[in-house]
């Protein structure tokens, strides 16, 4: 009945840590630069976490 079987993608604002790079642009992040972490949350299992993304100019 209710087989939604998709996953849900959330998102979140954090500080990358050092050494990752955009998703999108493949360029570095400054040391106090926002970005966006993306996770897909699954109805079993643990949430998977995706990639980082600048903040402002990669949304
Ligand atoms: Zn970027």
């Amino acid at each position: 009945m209710t087989a939604t079987t998709d996953a849900r993608q959330g998102e979140y604002v954090t500080y990358a840590p050092k050494g990752e790079k955009c998703a999108k642009c493949k360029q570095g992040f400054g040391p106090l630069e926002r970005v966006w972490r993306l996770t897909v949350e699954r109805q079993s299992g643990a949430p998977a976490f995706g990639p980082y993304q600048h903040y402002e100019k990669c949304r």
